[in-house]
């Protein structure tokens, strides 16, 4: 990653002034902020091209010392600008340039401690946060509770995911923030545990799209979700529940003063445009620390989604590998049991035959700890610096590039800084990270340079445990870059070109969703380093036109942009990797869904399409086609992709 601010320029102060509200406008005054007190407690709200998205409110919020919610005075406010330049190869597009106007208003308490409310307003996202100043010598605070609110119109609509309850589900390792989806339901609707809805959060006024988040999360806080509605239809921002992590640790944010609390976002527009292409998780973060390196992004493949536990052996990974450098690949993945199936001292003869052949490895661990009772192994080597320094200078001897950990846990203080410790730990010993059983990344791709990604989503593995998951598949995968993936890189591990979910491809699950299907999703959705779910006998039984398009999808992107898609009905990108676009799209509706659209970036090339039949086959054609101009159908459960 290499984040480049060019300039963060002071345009125009306005003197504080005395009025008890301050406004701001995007800079092309699409979008206003006003700030304003309510008997004596903050509020603010927002408004579209002059419609409204958000009504009055909440702002303010507690620690354990000051009250900095209500009885406040209205000091003044001041507006500068902001403007930024960053380059990533992690992100959906490689070079960003950000853009807002900041508003800054200043309140004091009845003990004249000073508190700052800050949003950063551009085209179709606002950030905005707290900065405590620091007012005597007490400086050590817990933030307690948060009263930021977020109140839609009550005839709204709501697209989100429910908190899971804790210490549930396997082995107790819940929440692991891989929940289903409730799509277009009332504003005031609560949710399926009465513990409140997930980051991000969709919502639909009459004109509106808007999306709720959060970044900037690191150890100096918690990660947190929205609330159930209140009586009113007002979301709040909740603290992890106390039942997270075997009801240890504190819900609050331990604290110093000054300080400055992570960024709440919203991202809003008249289309879905804005939502899917939305940067603003990564607009307003900066790296934590350097690179230790330069970390190659790519491809890989996984035994443990079709061939599971009984196949961490050496020749099943042998195996693997040698699929892996057939297709082309960077990287496999070594799942669990790994330490005992194969043992140390054979995983070093391993990764070497992997690197003869040019493929590196990342090894899966469990980070527990004590958050949950998961017993696969190895186990208790990552949630200690002591334990995970050793492993770690092992892992870099031996030339492994990455690590998957699962299983960890909620969103407490000491989790998110496990998260921290762990990354910047590997960063020392060269090694990218993603953790699955694992929350919301929050701007963590910028923050920390060798993240990769989290699962937070009800990814592939499920598609192995259930035939529900499979019968729901094209409806969970036309959700996910409208809301999970398009605020964070999300570790899926799909694409199956198996038609069953066994070794054998005779047994198991069947998947309802079209090869096209499938390959667009290795397109929709993002993350820099994709295992996919493909297996060594696709080499045979897959169709030779998927098998040549796996070799050569990335998984780096410069460029995306929404074509169409409705959530859990149909969804349509293009993304641009150097000069190749790739359109894909799916359809999880019950009918074939006919559809036009240009890509004006396309005209003047020939391209190609993959897409099914009406039986379901999928087929390749090349067009000479060459402006730009697209009409495609896609059957149900099926999908499509146009490569120039
Ligand atoms: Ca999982």
């Amino acid at each position: 990653m290499k984040a480049i601010v060019l300039l963060i320029g002071l345009m125009a102060v306005c003197n504080f002034s005395v009025a008890q509200e301050a406004t701001i406008s995007s800079p092309n005054e699409a979008v206003k902020v006003k700030i304003h007190l309510e008997e004596g407690r903050p509020a603010y709200s927002v408004l579209y091209n002059n419609e409204v998205v958000l009504e009055k409110s909440s702002l303010g919020l507690k620690t354990n010392i000051s009250d900095y919610s209500e009885a406040l005075n209205f000091e003044g406010s001041r507006t500068t600008s902001v403007e930024k330049s960053y380059e990533s190869k992690k992100l959906k597009d490689s070079e960003i340039n950000y853009k807002a106007r900041e508003l800054s208003a200043t309140f004091t308490n009845q003990k004249g401690q000073k508190i700052d409310i800050i949003f950063w307003v551009s085209n179709n996202d606002i950030a905005f946060r707290y900065h405590l100043h620091k007012y005597s010598d007490t400086i050590a605070h817990v933030v307690t509770k948060e009263f930021t609110g977020f109140k839609f119109p009550e005839t709204a609509k709501s697209f989100l995911t429910p908190q899971s309850k804790s210490m549930v589900g396997f082995q107790r390792t819940k929440p692991s923030y891989e929940e289903g989806y409730y799509l277009d339901q009332d504003i005031n609707k609560a949710s399926a545990h009465n513990m409140g809805f997930t980051f991000p959060g969709l919502f639909k006024t009459e004109d509106h799209w808007v999306l709720l988040s959060e970044t900037g999360v690191d150890g100096t806080y918690v990660a947190s979700h929205l609330s159930d509605p209140d009586e009113e239809g007002e979301y709040t921002i909740a603290f992890p529940d106390s039942t997270e992590n075997n009801d240890f640790g504190s819900t609050g944010a331990a604290i110093s003063l000054p300080f400055s609390t992570p960024w709440r976002t919203i991202t809003l527009g008249e289309t879905l445009k804005p939502i899917v292409e939305t940067t603003i998780p990564f607009d307003v973060v900066e790296p934590l620390y350097e690179a230790s390196q330069d970390y190659d992004f790519g491809r890989g493949v996984w035994s443990w989604i079709m061939w599971q536990d009984a196949s961490m052996n050496y020749d099943d990974q042998v195996t693997y590998i040698d699929f892996a450098a057939e297709m082309g690949y960077e990287y496999i993945l070594i799942d669990a049991l790994w330490d005992q199936n194969i043992g140390y001292d054979r995983m070093e003869e391993l990764i070497d035959y992997a690197k003869s052949k040019n493929v590196d490895v990342f090894l899966w661990y469990n980070s527990n700890g004590v958050a949950n009772d998961a017993p696969m192994t190895p186990r208790h080597k990552m949630h200690r610096a002591i334990t995970r320094k050793k492993e770690m200078k092992w892992l870099q001897e031996n030339g492994v590039k990455g690590l998957k950990v699962d299983f960890m846990g909620g969103d407490k203080q000491e989790t998110i800084q496990l998260y921290e410790d762990i990354m910047s730990d590997a960063n020392d010993h060269g090694l990218m990270m993603i953790f699955h059983g694992a929350t919301l990344p929050r701007g963590w791709e910028i923050m920390y340079p060798n993240f990769i990604s989290t699962e937070a989503v009800l990814a592939s593995e499920n598609l192995m445990f259930s035939q529900h998951a499979n019968d729901q598949e094209a409806r969970s995968a036309a959700i996910h870059s409208f809301i999970r993936n398009t605020v964070g890189s999300m570790d899926y591990g799909g694409t199956v070109l198996n038609e069953r979910y066994n070794r054998n491809n005779d047994g198991g699950n069947v998947r309802r969703t079209s090869d096209a299907f499938q390959l667009a999703t290795a397109v929709l959705f993002q993350t820099p380093v994709q295992f996919f779910a493909l297996t060594p006998n696709n080499l045979e039984d897959a169709p030779e036109f998927a098998i040549d398009f796996m070799k050569n999808v990335p998984t780096t992107w410069d460029e995306t942009i929404f074509i169409d898609g409705y959530p859990g009905e149909y969804s349509v990108i293009a993304r641009r990797h150097k000069k190749q676009w790739y359109i894909a799209g799916i359809n999880a509706s019950e009918e074939p869904r006919k559809l036009s659209f240009s890509l004006p970036q396309m005209e003047g090339t020939d391209f190609r399409i993959i897409n099914d039949t009406r039986k379901g086959k999928s087929d390749k054609k090349e067009i000479n086609r060459k402006n730009g101009k697209f009409e495609v159908t896609i059957q149900p459960q099926g999908g499509f992709v146009i490569t120039n």
